[in-house]
């Protein structure tokens, strides 16, 4: 009888692992549970009311063709600076948001003229930080896995790196960890 494989969210790394598994000689059922009502997680493009497209996600991400290069340029502001703002008692507003960044885009690239469009989104904690020790505890993870032997496979930006590159390989590495020796393609 053939296996089933649950693979619990539509963002990249479960996309990818989607795709090496249906991929398999002998391909398992794959059931993707995804909580939102769309796929691709952070990777997201959305358009404004005027037409505008801009990236909420990675910058490097752009639909093919013409309206790939009419995507609007990503400035991220975060970190220590964001948390140094909000320890200072700064109001978080659009407006000074949407200043800091083009203050950025004019000392770093030259770009003195203000967009023609502009979106600001506020996104708490939507790059994964690793703590001092994620590393050890991975590890402990890993290995609390294989003792009690249960069928789970962590793959995504929490783990082994949170570039794209890195989510679609740690997809693939599941998808292979899974399948077994079944792997062979
Ligand atoms: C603003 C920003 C800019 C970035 N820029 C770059 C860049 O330029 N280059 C680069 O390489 N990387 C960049 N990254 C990083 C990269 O985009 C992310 O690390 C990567 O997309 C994460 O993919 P993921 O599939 O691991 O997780 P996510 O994209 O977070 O996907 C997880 C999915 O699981 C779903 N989910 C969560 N919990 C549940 C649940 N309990 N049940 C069902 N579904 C659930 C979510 O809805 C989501 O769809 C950027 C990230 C951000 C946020």
């Amino acid at each position: 009888m053939s296996r089933t494989v649950v693979v619990l969210g539509g963002g990249i790394s479960g996309l990818a692992a989607c795709y090496h598994l249906s991929r398999a000689s002998h391909p398992p059922k794959v059931v993707l549970v995804e909580g939102s009502k769309r796929l691709g997680g952070w990777i997201r493009s959305v358009r404004g009311p005027d037409g505008a497209i801009f990236e909420l996600g990675p910058r490097g991400i752009r639909p093919a063709g013409a309206l790939g290069a009419r995507t609007l340029l990503l400035v991220m502001l975060g970190g220590s600076w964001l948390q140094m703002l909000e320890a200072s008692g700064c109001v978080l507003s659009q407006k000074l948001f949407q200043q800091q960044a083009q203050e950025a885009v004019a000392t770093q690239l030259g770009l003195k003229e203000p967009p023609s469009h502009c979106l600001v989104h506020l996104h708490k904690n939507c790059i994964p930080q690793y703590t001092l020790g994620h590393w050890q505890k991975l590890e402990s993870a890993m290995k609390f896995l294989a003792a009690q032997k249960l069928p789970l496979t962590l793959a995504g930006a929490s783990y082994e790196g949170v570039a794209v590159n890195d989510c679609i390989e740690s997809g693939r590495q599941a998808a292979i960890s899974v399948l077994g020796p079944e792997s062979n393609r």
